[in-house]
């Protein structure tokens, strides 16, 4: 991909294997066909890159949020069905149809959009049902599903492909919520049986349900986070063998001794008891390293952990070595491993108060991506 910032030293470094393998894991351990989820730049990965490579090693189909982000799967060569899981605009439903995208339909009234685009087109659009079983976010009330499900069935217009609902506690497996879920979102595809009409695929899995609870599996699975190697936080458990796909490395900038006394950063927050050495790291919160991880994320410098002192800038973070050495160009690691050390997204996370989920989505278009493995590469 192309960037301004090639020769930053601080880079993002995917390896697309891995992304591949945890994908093969994933579908053996579901058992079910599988939906990658690409979305927000394929979490951070790149979209295209990630896609490429996962249509080469045989994905089936893939989901995204936005109708854009469909679109661009498309125009980099992406055959294989797409579902925009978002919600749908009027005017955007010619772009769906264009573009071969299947369209999430999340009401009586969206449906009646939906088919009169198509009508006027002369084009059967590909549909999934979005039944809300207790996200509240979009869909139609899994109570209320009947009417609009015997509506989808019975358009001329539209092909019923999927019904799908999603889950809103799957990452605590002691919840009660996602067996509600899933009794509301069986009842209203009992809806199908009831009209005759055929089944289509069912599914309802993000990476917490495949997890956690193996009775939502259903007929297809929706992994997002889980495919990079992540989990979706850090208590959960790696029920699925598989492993983090993205590093971020950077490298030494400055090596300098602070005295007793002398505050590190903005705000002066910091200020150590004792000389001490302290390197500064070219990247900051302007390239979407979070500001909460100021005095408190960790990094690694020649395979020894070391944190985070002051205030993270927009460019630039500084970082307390002790009594360790460290030079110029040393390799710093923020997420990944270095000599057997190893610090995670989830462990970051956690430092910086969020979900793993954010740390890997706000890391910006600043930071070159580099790609290992597959033939995928740029
Ligand atoms: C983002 C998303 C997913 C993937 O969620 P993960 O927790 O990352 O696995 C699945 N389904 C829908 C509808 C989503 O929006």
């Amino acid at each position: 991909m192309s960037t301004p910032f090639t020769q930053r030293p601080t880079r993002i470094v995917v390896d697309l294997d891995a992304i591949a393998a945890n994908l093969r894991a994933i579908r053996a351990h579901a058992g079910v066909p599988v939906m990658p989820i690409v979305k927000a730049n394929a979490y951070g990965h790149g979209l295209l890159p990630v896609a490429r490579h996962l249509q080469a090693q045989g994905a089936e189909r893939f989901g995204v949020a936005f109708v854009e982000e469909g679109i661009a799967l498309r125009e980099a060569g992406i055959t294989v069905p797409i579902l925009v899981l978002g919600g749908i605009f009027a005017p955007q439903v010619t772009q769906f149809l264009a573009h071969d995208l299947e369209i999430t339909v999340s009401s009586l009234s969206k449906l009646r959009q939906v088919e009169a685009t198509a009508e006027a087109m002369g084009r059967r659009a590909a549909i999934h049902l979005k039944i809300d079983t207790g996200m509240e976010r979009i869909g139609v009330h899994s109570d209320s599903a009947g009417a609009f499900i015997e509506a989808a069935v019975r358009s001329r217009w539209c092909e019923v492909r999927g019904v799908y609902s999603h889950l809103a506690c799957a990452d605590d497996p002691a919840s009660a919520m996602t067996a509600l879920q899933l009794e509301r979102f069986l009842e209203a595809c009992g809806h199908f049986e009831r009209l005759d009409a055929p089944m289509p695929v069912r599914h309802l899995a993000n990476s917490g349900g495949i997890l956690h609870f193996p009775e939502t599996h259903l007929d297809m699975v929706r992994p997002g986070i889980l495919l990079y190697g992540v989990l979706p936080d850090a208590d959960a458990r790696a029920e699925v063998a598989v492993r983090p796909a993205l590093s971020l490395v950077s490298q030494v900038v400055y090596f300098k001794v602070v005295r007793a006394g002398c505050s590190v950063g903005y705000g002066a927050t910091w200020t150590p008891g004792r000389d001490t050495r302290v390197i500064t790291v070219p990247i900051g919160y302007g390239d979407g390293w979070p500001r909460a991880l100021s005095s408190r994320g960790q990094v690694l410098i020649r395979g020894r952990r070391h944190r985070l002192v002051g205030r993270v800038c927009m460019d630039q973070f500084m970082v307390d070595i002790g009594g360790d050495s460290a030079f110029n160009e040393d390799a710093v690691v923020l997420v990944g491993e270095q000599d057997g050390e190893a610090i995670r997204v989830e462990e970051v996370a956690v430092a910086a108060g969020t979900i793993p989920y954010e740390i890997l989505v706000q890391l910006n278009e600043r930071i070159p991506r580099e790609y290992r493995g597959g033939q995928a590469a740029g």
